[in-house]
């Protein structure tokens, strides 16, 4: 496989199960949660999907698409290991939905990442909230769903919170 059908497999695969799980939280209440801004593809991706839901966006810096920045209020800025065990006072509501879009060139260093969050983003999910991943996360108040038709395994996670 090229690297081009590599790529496009990828954020295929991104696009479906954000699909998935968008409708899956259909009628049910609460805010998104999307870490890992970067250039703001899949953050308009949720908000043109998602008009009336609040977005909190998380990343240590905004070097997005100047169309694709969200306002002061739903932007939290920093190192997530620091921003996300706080962020819930920042909230309108616990989060019905989270993607983690949090991988960097280094898979170890992202595994490793997800490990640490994974104490910490459960506090800021409502029950039954459902979690798109870039990288596995193995906690024991989420279980795995199954991926929409087309998706490797492996190549995106999709979890819900208990
Ligand atoms: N979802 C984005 C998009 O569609 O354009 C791509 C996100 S990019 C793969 C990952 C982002 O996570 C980068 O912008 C990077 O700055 C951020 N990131 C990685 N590790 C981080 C950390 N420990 N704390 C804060 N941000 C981090």
């Amino acid at each position: 496989m090229s690297r081009l059908d590599s790529f496009i497999r990828r954020v295929s695969a991104q696009r479906d199960c954000l699909n998935d799980a968008m409708a899956q939280i259909t009628g049910r209440p609460g805010s998104i949660l999307e870490l890992g801004l970067g250039n703001g593809r899949t953050f308009d991706h949720l908000r043109a999907s998602l008009p009336d839901r609040d977005i909190y966006v998380f990343d240590r810096h905004v070097k997005a698409h100047p169309d694709c920045i969200p306002d002061e209020a739903h932007m939290i800025i920093g190192d997530f290991r620091d921003t996300v065990p706080t962020a819930m006072t920042r909230l309108s509501a616990p989060a019905v939905m989270a993607h983690c879009d949090i991988g960097s060139g280094d898979k170890a260093l992202s595994v490793a990442l997800a490990q640490t969050l994974g104490a910490s983003l459960p506090r800021l999910l409502a029950a039954n909230a459902i979690i798109v991943s870039d990288q596995p996360f193995e906690v024991a108040s989420w279980e795995q769903l199954p991926l929409p038709d087309g998706v490797a395994a492996g190549r995106y996670h999709i979890y819900r919170q208990k």
